[in-house]
């Protein structure tokens, strides 16, 4: 039986996750990939093979209880039957928020595990169901190591300025702090960049992960300067379902005068905002472009997140003091390419020229003339945890023959 790693993703009603050969060169090599949906209500586990062909399609209708405990054993089931059978060697986890502690990723252990339940409050809609397959596996496979690879890690070096609220030093000093996410899917691109142009590496470059999440991200020389998200997932652009940077004042509005509790501000702010909430109609970009000529709302949502894009990517070339690329990525940033078009318009100003051409069928470079450029490039967060998890193994077992 092959020993493979698996690299999980657990939402609050999904587990995602992709197989490893970890004996891949120079990376791990994506053997499988696939999810449980529907957990807790009607269960669907699907899996394909690195071309997309599905290899696995189950459901268990009316099955309860159905929990991320049972859909691991699903997953660990499939993987020992499916052809010779693999063995899980070792698990990574994408873990949101590693807070204060952790730069990097990490080898998990109780007293990591401890830290990261601290982190919960900061990230209330993720970090819960992130920690859950830790915790199981924990529990039922305590001999299978487990690293952490975070959302949060490949900002904890940005200059001190940028991690910075104005508020109370003691505040600061217990950990309110910029922290930035989607750090995994900015490593990936930063890794690549070379490969798309030499400059791009040591140059400045503003990544825009555009999906139902969504945050922009200034690197020089390949790291993170500067992030549109803060404390927590909800800061800067508006997103699928979360509100984005919003006045505070707007918070003690709802508080004292609509007479909502935190909950109640919480739920509105991270699930009934952002596309969902100017549009009243979808979070999904696809949906909200399909009706944005008939329905006004729906097209003020798509005129609001490419004017707060394009603001905010403003706000970061001014952070780099200047810019010479701009890389699309994430669901929207992908695949939209109307959505590229406006905001690549709106910054004429900073020396972009849109190639109607490239950009509509989605090619590599859609901008025209030397620099500064803009390219699309898929993100591979996945990846990222499989390197990271490659890395801590190694240097895990250099220190115990050691
Ligand atoms: P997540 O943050 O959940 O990983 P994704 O990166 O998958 O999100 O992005 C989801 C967003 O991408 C949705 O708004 C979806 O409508 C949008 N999207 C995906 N494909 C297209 C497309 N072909 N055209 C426009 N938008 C798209």
């Amino acid at each position: 039986m092959s020993s493979v790693f698996v690299v999980l993703n657990g939402g609050s009603s999904s587990l995602k996750f992709q197989i490893f050969d970890p004996a891949g060169s120079p990376d791990p090599k994506i053997i499988y990939r696939g999810m449980v949906e529907g957990i807790g209500t009607s269960p669907h586990f699907i899996v394909k093979d690195c071309d997309g062909t599905v290899v696995a399609d189950m459901t268990w209708e009316g099955r309860m209880p159905f929990g991320h405990e049972e859909a691991l054993v699903e997953l660990v089931g499939w993987m020992q039957a499916h052809r010779g059978g693999y063995k899980l060697g070792a698990v990574g986890h994408r873990i949101v928020h590693g807070g204060r502690f952790f730069d990097g990723p990490v080898l998990v252990d109780e007293t990591v595990l401890e830290k990261l339940e601290t982190l919960k409050p900061l990230a209330p809609l993720h970090q819960p169901h992130n920690l859950e397959p830790i915790h199981i596996l924990s529990r039922r496979a305590p001999d299978i190591p487990q690293v952490a690879c975070f959302d949060t890690a490949f900002h904890r070096n940005q200059p001190e300025i940028a991690q910075l609220f104005a508020i109370p030093h003691e505040m600061t000093e217990a950990g309110v702090l910029r922290y930035g996410f989607h750090g995994l899917s900015y490593s990936y691109i930063s890794s690549v960049l070379a490969d798309y142009d030499s400059r791009l590496k040591t140059g400045r470059v503003v990544v825009a992960h555009l999906g139902n999440g969504a945050s922009v991200c200034a690197l020089k020389n390949g790291k993170s300067i500067a992030t549109s998200m803060g404390f927590s997932a909800i800061d800067g652009l508006p997103m699928g379902t979360r509100c984005g940077a919003l006045d505070v004042g707007v918070v003690f509005y709802m508080l004292r005068d609509m007479k909502l509790n935190a909950d109640e501000v919480e739920k509105i702010l991270y699930t009934k905002s952002g596309l969902l909430g100017v549009s009243g109609l979808s979070s999904d970009m696809r949906t909200l472009r399909s009706q944005a000529s008939s329905n006004r709302n729906a097209q003020r949502a798509i005129d609001l997140f490419v004017y707060r894009v394009t603001r905010e990517i403003g706000s970061l070339i001014a952070a780099l003091g200047g810019i010479d690329g701009i890389v699309f990525t994430a669901g929207i940033g992908e695949n939209d390419a109307a959505t590229r078009a406006a905001i690549l318009e709106d910054l004429t100003w900073a020396g972009f020229t849109l190639d109607d051409t490239a950009n509509s069928s989605h090619a590599t470079r859609i901008t025209t003339g030397s620099a500064p450029g803009a390219w699309i490039i898929p993100t591979n967060e996945e990846l990222v945890v499989a390197r990271q998890m490659s890395q801590v193994l190694s240097a895990t077992a250099r220190r115990l023959a050691s």
